[in-house]
C-alpha cells in the first residue's frame, strides 16, 4: 500500500476556468502554472486549462517555460519573472516565449510586456516613457486584491492613467482575487493562479466563489494503539492522553508537505472529522479516534470536503504556500490524475 495518494481532478480544473472565464465575462483568462502549477503538475493542468478556453500560460522563469513550451507549441507563454542572464533571454527567444521586463534595458526581438510598479513595491518601473515597437502588453501586479480594496482601486487608477496613451497594447493587471471580486481590474485579460485550482485567494470556502478543488490527498490508518492515561504520542510529549485513549498513525509527514504547525487541524478518518494531535513528524502523525478503528481506515488530508483553507488558518500560512510544499516525488506518494 502507498503511504499516501495525491489525486488531481483536471474535471474540477476545467470548471473552475470555465468559471473564471463567466466570471470575466469577455477579458482572456491566463492561466498561471508557475511552481509546477503550485504543486498540482503544470504540464498537465495547463492542457487542461487551454482545453477550457485559457488562451496563455504564465510561470515564473525561463526554465518553466521552456519545459512546457516542448508539449504546447502554438501556445503564448509569458514569463513573470526577470530572466536572469542574457543567456536566458536568447533560449526566450529562440522558444518564441514572451518576457516581462520590470527594470532596466528592454531586450529586443523579442515581445515583452512591461511592468508597472503601482503600488506592489516589488518588481516594477516606477514610469513607462518611451515604448519599443516590440513591446505587446502592459501590466501591473495587485498588493491587496484579496484584503484591502480601497487600496486596489488607487492602484488601478495609476495603471489606467499611465496606460491611457496605448490602447493599442495589451492591458493586464488582475490575478485571481481582482478576476473573482473587482470588475475595474480585468481589462484585456486576467492571471489566475489560485483560483484554477479551486482554492480561495480569500482563505475562505472556494465554494463561495463557485470553485471546487482541484487536489485531493488521502492516506490511512497504519497503526491504531490505546494510550494509557498519562502516555503521550510523539516528539517532545506534546500530547499526553488525560484518560485512555484511541489514536492513530498516519504514515505522512512533513517531508511529504504535511506541515510542523499542522498541530491541531483535522483531518477526516472514516467520514468524521479528528484532530491531529501532538508533533508532526517527518515521516508520520497522530490523530485521536473516540473509537478502536482498524488499520487500513481511509483517512482524507485535503479535499472531500477537508479545505486547505483550513489547515492554512491552523498553520498561519495561506493555502499557496501549502500547495507548493506538497511533495510530489514517486518515492514519498502516488499521484494519479482523473477527470471528473
Ligand atoms: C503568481 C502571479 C499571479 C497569480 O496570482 P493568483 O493569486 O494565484 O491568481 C498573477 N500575476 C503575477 C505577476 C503573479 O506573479
Amino acid at each position: 500500500m502507498h503511504r499516501s495518494e495525491i489525486t488531481i481532478d483536471l474535471g474540477a480544473l476545467r470548471r473552475n476556468a470555465r468559471r473564471l472565464l463567466a466570471v470575466l465575462g469577455g477579458p482572456e483568462l491566463w492561466a498561471v502554472v508557475k511552481a509546477d502549477a503550485y504543486g498540482h503538475g503544470a504540464v498537465q493542468v495547463a492542457g487542461a486549462a487551454l482545453g477550457a478556453g485559457a488562451t496563455a500560460l504564465c510561470v515564473a522563469t525561463v526554465g518553466e517555460a521552456l519545459a512546457l513550451r516542448q508539449q504546447y507549441p502554438g501556445v503564448r507563454i509569458v514569463v513573470l519573472g526577470p530572466p536572469g542572464s542574457s543567456r536566458d533571454v536568447a533560449k526566450a527567444r529562440d522558444a518564441a516565449l514572451e518576457l516581462v521586463i520590470a527594470d532596466g534595458e528592454v531586450p529586443d526581438a523579442i515581445p515583452v510586456h512591461l511592468k508597472l510598479d503601482t503600488g506592489m513595491g516589488r518588481w516594477g518601473l516606477d514610469r513607462l516613457g518611451e515604448i519599443p515597437a516590440n513591446v505587446v502588453g502592459l501590466m501591473t501586479h495587485l498588493a491587496t486584491a484579496d484584503s484591502d480594496l480601497r487600496f486596489t482601486e488607487w492602484q488601478l487608477e495609476r495603471f489606467r492613467q499611465a496606460t491611457a496613451p496605448h490602447p493599442q497594447l495589451l492591458r493586464h493587471a488582475a490575478n485571481s482575487a481582482a478576476a473573482l471580486r473587482i470588475p475595474a481590474a480585468r481589462f484585456d485579460a486576467a492571471r489566475c493562479g489560485i483560483a484554477l485550482y479551486g482554492l480561495s485567494p480569500f482563505g475562505e470556502d472556494p465554494a463561495e466563489d463557485g470553485l471546487e478543488p482541484v487536489l485531493h490527498w488521502t492516506s490511512h490508518l497504519a497503526q491504531v494503539k490505546l494510550l494509557p492515561g498519562g502516555y503521550s504520542t510523539g516528539y517532545g510529549r506534546r500530547f499526553v492522553a488525560g484518560e485512555p485513549t484511541w489514536i492513530g498513525i498516519v504514515p505522512v509527514g512533513y517531508a511529504d508537505g504535511f506541515r510542523r504547525n499542522l498541530t491541531g487541524t483535522e483531518v477526516r478518518v472514516a467520514g468524521e472529522l479528528r484532530p491531529v494531535v501532538g508533533t508532526v513528524s517527518m515521516d508520520a502523525f497522530a490523530v485521536e479516534l473516540d473509537r478502536e478503528l482498524p488499520v487500513g481506515t481511509p483517512v482524507t488530508l485535503v479535499g472531500h470536503g477537508v479545505l486547505l483553507e483550513s489547515h492554512a488558518r491552523v498553520a498561519g500560512t495561506i493555502t499557496y504556500e501549502l500547495a507548493c510544499g506538497i511533495e510530489l516525488r514517486p518515492e514519498r506518494v502516488r499521484k494519479t490524475v482523473v477527470h471528473s
